[in-house]
């Protein structure tokens, strides 16, 4: 039976040690802010929102929700990024994805300023973390790397397999599990004969939001399987690609859905938002 990696564990340890550092800087006069702007009315997107704002509230970090209508224009959408861009009190900025559809979602993201880009979407911050030198690391994939860390397991030298080619999943883990010296292959949609990659795993990570995808017979005995993806099964329940019941008998390591990686990537939320404190502090 493969070890569960519990990830509200190792998420709620890492807050601890956020709420130390912002208490640290509250000493210093510096409070941490995170300015989240939100566009619509996407139930899951809200949902996202206020644990954000929760997680602000636990570790201390102010945190200032802009909720714009579902008909706000390019423009006001814009402007608003740009004067939180000048906003000193403001340390790090992000924009809830899906915005509507009429917005252009990559010109909002070049205008937040690689400084307070704590989601890592930004251009230049891609471009770090490919060079990996990345000030900020990009949310979901720096929390599996961590909670792998905590279990002692590392990509060197390792097969590791990663279905997904996301810009916010998918490649920036391949980059991360590459940093460490994996040796990675990346699939997708269009990929021919998964099961026989994925078989050859050490270590799979599985973003496809497809459920059921990974089944026992397309994992290795002893591989680490990571779920980063959040379907819902028929009851309307939480899920992730794989079928856990099945391949936790298979495999060494594996991550739980809900509690496994959701928890992590908004940890390193918190986490980054600290990271945007330091530097910008550091430049000012
Ligand atoms: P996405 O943009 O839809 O990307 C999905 C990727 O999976 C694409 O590259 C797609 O290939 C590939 N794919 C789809 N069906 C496949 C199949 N049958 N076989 C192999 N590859 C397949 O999704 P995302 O934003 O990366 O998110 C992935 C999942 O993670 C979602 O369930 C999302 O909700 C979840 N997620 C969780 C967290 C967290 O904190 N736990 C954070 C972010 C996202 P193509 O490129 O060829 O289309």
């Amino acid at each position: 039976m493969a070890k569960i990696i519990d990830g509200k564990k190792i998420a709620s340890e890492m807050l601890s040690e956020v709420f130390m550092e912002v208490k640290a800087l509250k000493e210093k006069g510096i409070e941490p802010c995170l300015a989240v702007i939100i566009v619509g009315d996407d139930p899951a997107s809200k949902v996202y929102v206020k644990n954000k704002k929760a997680d602000c509230g636990l570790v201390g970090i102010r945190s200032l929700e802009f909720s714009l209508p579902a008909d706000t224009t390019q423009k006001e959408l814009v402007d608003l990024v740009k004067k939180l861009n000048n906003d000193r009190s403001v340390h790090g900025i992000l924009c809830q994805s899906p915005i509507p559809k009429h917005l252009d979602e990559k010109e909002v993201i070049n205008t937040i300023s690689p400084e307070k880009d704590v989601d890592a979407f930004h251009p230049v911050n891609v471009g770090h973390i490919m060079i990996g030198d990345g000030a900020f690391l990009p949310c979901t994939p720096t929390g599996v790397m961590e909670m792998l860390r905590h279990e002692g397991i590392s990509a060197e030298g390792k097969r590791c397999v990663v279905i997904g080619r996301s810009n916010i999943v998918g490649k920036p883990m391949s980059l991360l599990l590459l940093a460490q010296n994996g040796t990675v292959t990346i699939c997708h949609s269009k990929t021919k004969n998964l099961p026989e990659i994925t078989r050859d795993a050490d270590i799979l990570v599985c973003a496809a939001g497809v459920r059921n995808l990974v089944t026992a017979d397309m994992v290795k005995e002893g591989a680490v399987v990571i779920d980063v993806s959040m379907n819902r099964n028929d009851e309307g329940k939480l899920c992730g690609d794989v079928d856990f019941a099945e391949v936790e008998k298979v495999a060494g390591y594996i991550t739980p859905v809900p509690g496994g990686v959701g928890p992590m990537t908004r940890a390193i939320l918190m986490k980054n938002t600290l990271t945007a404190v330091k530097n910008l502090t550091k430049q000012n």
